[in-house]
């Protein structure tokens, strides 16, 4: 039986990668010992960390004046590490509030900075919709501007880029960068968990406008210091390196596919293949308005809950795992990141076509 994992993260690996991974195990690089055990300052690690850089590069066009840092952390990492390294650019950090993320990267920035709320989501007609900018105030003094370009938990995906002026626009793309192209250039800060389409955890990738090195508060503790892990490589400490390694099998994996126009075209083809299938059924149902549905995690309900341990059980007996929505939410998640093929989307729709037909 093939076995497809929908985890939210950590998540699904190429399998390539792991194939390449598991031939490298016990002597990686002709150096007769794991990846794992060599000293991350040593010529052939270095080696790897710039290739995985300019391959990182390469894949999302990062315009020279942006520095890439891989970072510790993971994604929340980053939910104090941007308000304690742009704290002197201003008082307020605004966000626009999309989902759980948001709310967490809210909280976390409240400790540090005065947050101000943009918009947050809105229930039309049964279906969550993110407000349009042009329905929310921006304000052109604050430090910077915050928002999660998918919220892993909600299913919401925000397709558009805000417009902030001069205010460095910062994103949490934790769940769907490396999905699509990006035009870098709209973006003060990117950041991103490692544990959906770039690599195992342990790891955060850091992407910041190099103007926006020098803000930060005198307290920032020195690890998480933008200016210092740009000053070190990102070394100033022991960087994860097997997940940094893994990350650049992953990127080279990427390039390998076609870059990142083509992951864009899969994932629009899977995603819309499996909200097909949810749409044309009354047994299933999605909550988030067709403009905001994410491509990279599809929530969706049965119409009878009762029934949500027996799919969840027969899904797994099928090989398709980790379908259980956050507890947050309920309901079902099915995470279908890059590593995800289509086949894995096809059998969950088929798997679902087939309960509805014994339950309905
Ligand atoms: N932001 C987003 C959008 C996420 O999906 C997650 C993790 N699921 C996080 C932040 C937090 O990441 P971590 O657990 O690595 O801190």
């Amino acid at each position: 039986m093939t076995i497809y994992n929908f985890c939210a993260g950590p998540a699904m690996l190429p399998k390539a990668v792991l194939e390449k991974a598991k031939t490298e195990m016990l002597n990686w690089n002709g150096s007769g010992t794991s990846v794992m055990e060599v000293s991350h300052r040593g010529a052939p690690f270095m080696s790897l960390a710039r290739e995985s850089e300019q391959n990182l590069r390469h894949l999302l066009a990062i315009p020279n004046n942006y520095k890439v840092l891989f970072m510790h952390g993971g994604g929340r990492g980053n939910f104090f590490s941007v308000p304690l390294n742009l704290s002197k650019r201003g008082t307020i950090a605004q966000f626009l509030n999309s989902g759980m993320w948001s709310d967490s990267a809210i909280k976390e920035a409240q400790k540090y900075l005065q947050v101000e709320v943009v918009a947050s989501n809105i229930k039309r007609n049964n279906l969550i919709e993110v407000p349009e900018q042009t329905e929310w105030e921006f304000n052109s003094d604050a430090a910077y501007f915050h928002y999660c370009s998918n919220e892993t938990v909600d299913g919401i995906e925000i397709n558009w880029v805000p417009q902030t002026g001069d205010v460095p626009l910062v994103a949490d793309m934790s769940s769907n960068i490396l999905s699509k192209p990006l035009d870098i250039e709209k973006f003060g800060i990117i950041y991103a968990g490692a544990q959906k389409n770039i690599g195992p955890s342990g790891l955060s990738i850091v992407i910041i406008r190099d103007d926006l090195l020098d803000f930060q508060d005198d307290k920032t503790p020195s690890v998480f210091s933008f200016k210092e892990q740009v000053k070190h490589d990102s070394m100033y400490n022991t960087p994860p390196t097997f997940s940094w390694y893994l990350a650049g099998l992953v990127f080279e994996w990427l390039i390998a596919q076609g870059g990142l126009e083509n992951m864009e075209k899969l994932n629009k083809q899977k995603s819309q293949h499996l909200y097909s299938c949810i749409d044309g059924s009354q047994f299933y149902k999605n909550n988030v308005h067709p403009n905001n549905r994410s491509r990279m995690n599809v929530t969706f309900d049965l119409a009878d809950e009762r029934l949500n341990d027996a799919f969840l059980k027969q899904a797994n007996e099928s090989g398709l795992l980790a379908l259980k929505g956050h507890r947050a939410v309920g309901g079902m998640r099915a995470s279908i990141y890059n590593a995800m093929p289509m086949e894995g989307v096809e059998a969950l729709c088929s798997f679902m076509r087939d309960f509805e037909r014994v339950n309905a």
